[in-house]
């Protein structure tokens, strides 16, 4: 299959009006962003809140737009699935030709502390499908387990599945403007997922997308806890560097795989993160190796060793390895993660192994 590619996708934007105007998305500078992850494609696009209300017919136009938007990239060749998103937060420009403001350079911001929250850890990973989610899931369990307060925060936006994980389908509870998480096995989630309906249009008024990550950080009850585990978006774009610049982070762990691509996947990972001072807590090496389900054999198919190796080069820690192994697929796809299923499993005390570490490396 054609690997799509981003430029392809915006030049079909350029044939897309902005809505109720004569010149195209593009041109509006509508198209804020555009996340690529083997086929299934994750578009931004911000309206302003001016153009918003000024729409004709608002709802309905803008949903078309966005339709509109869906259906074509969908007809691209080697998209498999796309999801479209309407933020409405800038003032977009109003005319062609019309000179762009010259744009400042943004200091970073500062983050701020979370009262109640003692540490925040990302998990990253430098592109999708490697079990990042998964791997997030079972240590935020094996933390649990331990005996900590715990969170799992979903902010992996383009493709939410915390919910799915911990099998919560239920809406969270506004009290007072303060969205409160869900709990499952005593661990607080909260997910994107669950604040949308994933049959209606999305239209995040005031703050984009980085903003409804930000909400899930700051407009979300997750006090007391000793640790809050963020499933990261994969990738190192926009989304996630913003993410990682305005939390308070006491550090990341960064999921591969052992191919070689995944490798050089994780090392921008790694770089994000190291930009960034935020210190590296190690790297997971996950479908480390595969496990037979018959004979139960161990087989390195995949070039076993790679990300120790890659950890021991980059100077950061290799905190272990993870098997191929059905049951953990199927486990996860039933929204009971193995730890919390089989804590006496072996591949349970892999995941609680790694926790003990990360708690020890956060003096907790
Ligand atoms: P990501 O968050 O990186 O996109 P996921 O956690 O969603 O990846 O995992 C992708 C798929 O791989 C899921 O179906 C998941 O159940 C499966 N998976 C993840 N880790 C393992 C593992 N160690 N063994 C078997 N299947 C796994």
């Amino acid at each position: 299959m054609t690997e799509i590619s981003k430029n392809t996708i915006e030049a079909l934007l350029q044939n897309i009006s902005f809505p109720g105007k004569s010149i195209n998305l593009v041109e509006a500078k509508a198209v804020t962003a555009i996340v690529i992850d083997a086929g299934n494609v994750g578009i931004v696009l911000d309206f302003g809140d001016a153009a918003i209300s000024s729409i004709e017919g608002s709802k309905g136009t803008i949903e078309a737009t966005r339709q509109g938007v869906e259906k074509a990239v969908s007809s691209l060749d080697g998209v498999n699935q796309v999801n479209v998103v309407v933020t409405a937060s800038k003032k977009p420009q109003t005319g062609p030709g019309k000179p762009a403001a010259p744009k400042a350079t943004p200091a970073p911001p500062t983050p701020m502390e979370i009262p109640g929250v003692k540490h925040i850890i990302a998990i990253a990973s430098g592109k999708g499908g490697v079990g990042k989610s998964t791997t997030s899931a079972n240590l935020a369990a094996a933390l649990s387990g331990l005996g900590y307060k715990v969170g799992v925060m979903d902010a992996d936006i383009f493709g939410p599945s915390m919910p799915m994980l911990f099998n919560l389908s239920e809406r969270p509870e506004i009290i007072d403007g303060v969205i409160q998480p869900l709990v499952s096995n005593d661990i607080k989630v909260m997910s994107i997922g669950s604040l949308i309906d994933i049959d209606q249009p999305v239209v995040w008024r005031g703050p984009r997308v980085m903003g409804a990550t930000q909400q899930l950080l700051k407009d979300v009850a997750w006090a007391p806890i000793d640790i809050l585990v963020v499933d990261m978006p994969p990738g190192t774009g926009d989304v996630q560097l913003s993410l990682v610049q305005n939390a308070p982070l006491s550090g990341a762990v960064i999921v591969s795989t052992p191919q070689d691509l995944a490798l050089i996947d994780a090392r921008k990972g790694l770089a994000m993160f190291q930009k960034t001072n935020i210190p590296i807590l190690g790297l997971i090496e996950n479908m480390s190796y595969f496990i037979c389900p018959n004979c139960g054999e161990e087989s390195h198919v995949f070039g076993h060793g790679g990300a120790k190796e890659t950890a021991e080069k980059l100077g950061c820690d290799f905190l272990g390895g993870i098997p191929l192994h059905m049951e953990i697929r199927e486990l996860s796809d039933a929204g009971t993660p193995i730890v919390i299923k089989e804590p006496e499993s072996t591949f349970a005390k892999l995941y609680q192994g790694i926790a003990r570490d990360l708690a020890n490396k956060l003096g907790l």
